[in-house]
């Protein structure tokens, strides 16, 4: 058996951008004896996991709820709402998007991408990913399908590949400015818990989730939140599906069972989590990850690097890309800092292997742990004989000390207040 004892002394600062740290509460919470997933305790979890859920992705309509990683969400929410050959119409911003574009074209759906034309000259390979999706630009394919022909409009909100956040409300006035009858669906696998984000206000049909960045848990559990009209959709849908069909689901979920066995103990983490976040308030879970990122992103402009992400509206407050200067192999900076200072960084996606790493703000992480990554990055840019401009960690060190975090904000030690219990919700 090969062992899993391979840390070093001292806590592995994981910075990549999901999986996220897991507060120690979760972790005990998941190490509870598991529960009959048919007996009467397991019932009250799950009706409280599912009204906690509902209320992380603003919607008073059904969450499904997955015993699968974020990419099974996305199955589930093309297969229960599609037809083959239906037309989607999925806005590149990264390497999530085109994934899920891909997995759309293995369905049998017929896909077609919108893009930003650019220019730009640090990625002139690449402008869209630099850049959220336009509005404007689906509005006007929209007007111009005057048949009728797209079905649905798939937006990534929080491109976790590149650190950039779309505007998801734009995009759903755009679609009505286009007065469209297109589904939208949007993934918010990063986004969910770390920003804003409305299910219902913002007329997404549907929302697809992850367990394991801003919620804060282990990978294992995916999320669907479904409109009305998405609902509807399903009813007509042609694509095959099984096991990710939400009418079972649903209909067991009414007394907070499922039709197969649910992931247990990662529902007791859920619960847990749940339990932590909206007892802080979703704003103040909000304003620590801008808050963070702002410093984040002090230090990359101390050192002089470009942050991915082109348009500052658009900054992520999850993530931070940061692109290498020419000649300069990104992996080969994060396989030193993980060897010298135990510190895991993200690494470059698809067409962006080997020029950016990506910086983490997310989960159970707080001002001194996210210095000790600005840090490690440092050094570790300073050994390969990376020329900055000044020091990072100062830049961040100046934000942090500067910009107090306000009352309900500080770290996610606040899960440890738990102010919000599902079971009394
Ligand atoms: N979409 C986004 C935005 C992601 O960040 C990820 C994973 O990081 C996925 C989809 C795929 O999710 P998973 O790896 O959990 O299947």
């Amino acid at each position: 058996m090969p062992t899993l004892d391979f840390h070093p002394t001292g806590r592995h600062f994981l910075q990549v951008p999901g999986p996220s740290p897991v507060p120690e509460r979760i972790l005990r919470a998941v190490a509870q004896p598991t529960i009959d997933h048919r007996g009467p305790e397991f019932g009250q979890l799950g009706l409280a996991i599912l009204d906690g859920m509902r209320r992380i992705f603003r919607t008073r309509h059904p969450v499904a709820i997955y015993p699968a990683s974020g990419t099974g969400a996305w199955e589930a929410a093309l297969c229960n709402t599609l037809s083959p050959g239906d037309r989607v119409l999925m806005y590149e911003t990264g390497h999530f998007a085109s994934l899920w574009r891909s997995m759309a074209d293995r369905l049998g759906l017929d896909t077609e991408v919108l893009a930003h034309p650019g220019p730009d000259a640090l990625l002139p390979d690449a402008p869209h990913w630099r850049r959220g999706a336009q509005p404007d630009m689906i509005e006007d394919r929209l007007r111009r399908d005057t048949e009728g022909r797209i079905r649905a409009v798939c937006v990534v909100h929080n491109e976790t590949s590149t650190g950039v956040a779309s505007d998801v409300a734009s995009v759903r006035a755009a679609i009505d400015a286009a007065r469209h009858p297109a589904l939208l669906m949007v993934d918010t696998i990063s986004g969910l818990a770390c920003m804003d984000y409305r299910h219902d206000d913002w007329g997404v049909d549907v929302s697809v989730g992850g367990s394991q960045k801003g919620l804060m848990l282990p990978p294992g559990l995916s999320f669907n939140a479904l409109s009305p009209r998405a609902l509807e959709a399903s009813r007509r849908s042609r694509l095959p599906k099984s096991y990710w069909a939400w009418e079972p689901i649903l209909r067991m979920n009414q007394d907070g069972y499922w039709p197969y066995t649910p992931s247990t103990n990662l529902l007791y983490g859920l619960a847990e989590s749940l339990d932590g976040l909206l007892g802080q308030g979703l704003e103040n879970v909000f304003a620590r990850h801008r808050r963070w990122a702002a410093g984040v992103r002090a230090a990359v402009r101390a050192w002089g690097l470009p942050i991915l992400c082109a348009e500052p509206e658009a900054f992520s407050p999850v993530l931070t890309g940061v692109l290498m200067p020419g000649g300069v192999d990104a992996d080969a900076l994060r396989r030193l800092v993980h060897a010298r200072f135990d510190l895991s960084l993200g690494t470059g996606l698809g067409r962006l292997q080997g020029r950016m790493f990506r910086m983490g703000h997310l989960g159970d992480t707080n001002d001194l742990t996210l210095l000790a990554m600005i840090a490690g990055v440092e050094m570790g840019m300073k050994l390969s004989g990376i020329a900055l401009a000044g020091s990072g960690m100062q830049a961040a060190m100046d934000h942090f000390a500067s910009e107090p975090a306000g009352a309900g904000q500080d770290g996610a030690a606040q899960l440890a207040a738990g102010r919000f219990s599902p079971s009394r919700a």
